[in-house]
């Protein structure tokens, strides 16, 4: 018997489920590939490009939509002789500055060997050198700033569309995409950008169950064998991806997991309860890296809600956290933060859902104010704690969650 068997009666391609995976078609985006195509025509007449702006939450389809359009303008571009186009795109998830920025377009122009280093230079240089760049590679370059609400500062997003205006540039006709997944990026821009950037603006809406039913089906065909999928399951992921946020990734990645459930039981059908299991499954892990991203104090923070819920004493105003918290941070040999900053942190933690918060009246003198409570399974968060619960010690309220199954870790959890 080998140690390794194909089983692929489940998935046709299982690759079509992945992030990286470009659907040939979007279904259900009519309205805004239109605006974003008429956005991009002046390319093939040989036109100055304009400046787009695309908006909207994670997982709507910024992305693919544009690797869409700027494929298909990439190839019908080439059947003219007098159009010499270039894209580039970046991805600024992990870039913070327009320097940053900045540095890896010059690279994208330059050879292997001739690269610049990422810091070190100041800003001006940097811009000098993407304008030679720019110029040197000559034609219509469309460059795309894929996630730009990563980048603090908003120079590039000014200078880019500015570059020839401001005599930069002269043989280069540039085009700037930016896309943001952040709501608040697009408000906050300061005018003179918002009138460079935005000329054309797209807002790429939430998706509904419907929307996201006909985008499920679309990519099951690829990815599932035929008859695989019992009729329940593409709307129940649609149902609640449309419930969570709209978002086409996360309806995506749950009929993945459902797929996977149903391989690891070894059946060849995925049933409801797969993609309910796989719902609680993806859940945790979001949990799970909520709690790994926060600071020890959010930790401290936590752990204090967590016992004082496991006495019954939630929901429980912030300052009456207070006491419990002073008293971890003392075992754990911190400062404690000011009552603000505590609060702060129960704040994140209620918007990462693992705690929930009710807002009161405080009577007829007027004033509100919040009560907290944990609001997610108690053994799942001690296990994803264990070593704020050794940097504190165990309180007596854990004890049970901790006893019997020491190496048990979150993924056990997980796998549940
Ligand atoms: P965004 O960039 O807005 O965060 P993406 O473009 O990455 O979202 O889309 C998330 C996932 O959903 C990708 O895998 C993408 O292929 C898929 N997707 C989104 N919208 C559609 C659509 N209209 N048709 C087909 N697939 C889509
Ligand atoms: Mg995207």
């Amino acid at each position: 018997m080998p140690l390794f068997e194909r089983d692929t009666e489940i998935y046709r391609d299982r690759d079509a489920l992945r992030e990286d995976y470009q659907p040939e078609e979007l279904v259900g985006r009519d309205e805004e590939l239109r605006t974003f195509q008429a956005a991009l025509q002046p390319v093939i007449n040989g036109e100055q490009p304009n400046n787009i702006f695309l908006y909207g939450k994670t997982g709507v389809g910024k992305t693919a939509a544009s690797r869409y359009l700027l494929g298909h303008l990439r190839e019908d571009a080439s059947h003219y002789d007098d159009i010499h186009l270039t894209v580039v795109f970046l991805n600024c998830d992990g870039l913070t500055s327009s320097y940053q920025i900045a540095t890896r377009l010059v690279n994208e122009f330059r050879s292997e060997s001739n690269q610049i280093s990422t810091t070190g230079y100041p800003l001006g240089s940097v811009y000098e050198m993407l304008w030679q760049e720019l110029d040197d590679c000559g034609g219509t370059i469309i460059i795309v700033l894929d996630e730009i609400d990563h980048v603090n500062d908003d120079s590039i997003l000014y200078q880019l569309p500015r570059a020839r205006a401001n005599g930069n540039l002269d043989a280069a006709k540039v085009g700037l995409i930016g896309i943001s997944n952040d709501f608040s990026f697009r408000d906050d821009l300061s005018p003179k950008v918002k009138s460079s950037l935005c000329e054309q603006e797209i807002h790429f809406p939430a998706y509904n169950a419907k929307n996201l039913r006909a985008i499920l089906e679309q990519r099951a065909k690829v990815a599932f064998r035929e008859g695989v999928l019992s009729d329940e399951v593409i709307p129940l992921c649609a149902a609640y991806g449309a419930k969570d946020a709209g978002d086409a990734r996360q309806s995506i990645d749950l009929l993945m997991k459902a797929g996977d459930l149903a391989r690891d039981d070894d059946t060849d059908r995925i049933e409801e309860e797969h993609v309910k299991r796989g719902r609680r499954a993806l859940e945790r892990g979001r949990i799970k890296e909520g709690i790994n991203g926060l600071t020890e104090h959010g930790h401290l923070v936590l752990y204090s809600l967590l016992t004082l819920e496991l006495e019954d004493e939630t929901p429980i105003r912030s300052r009456d956290v207070r006491p419990r918290y002073t008293r971890f941070t003392e075992l754990a040999n911190r400062d404690p933060l000011v009552p603000r900053r505590m609060r702060d942190h129960l704040s994140e933690l209620a918007m990462l859902g693992i705690v929930s918060v009710t807002e009161r009246n405080e009577g007829r003198r007027g004033g509100t104010y919040r009560e907290y409570a944990l609001d997610m399974d108690v053994g799942l968060i001690v296990s994803a704690m264990r070593d704020t619960i050794e940097l504190v010690g165990v309180h007596e309220t854990v004890e049970p969650f901790l006893d019997g199954d020491k190496t048990s870790t979150l993924d056990d959890f997980i796998e549940q």
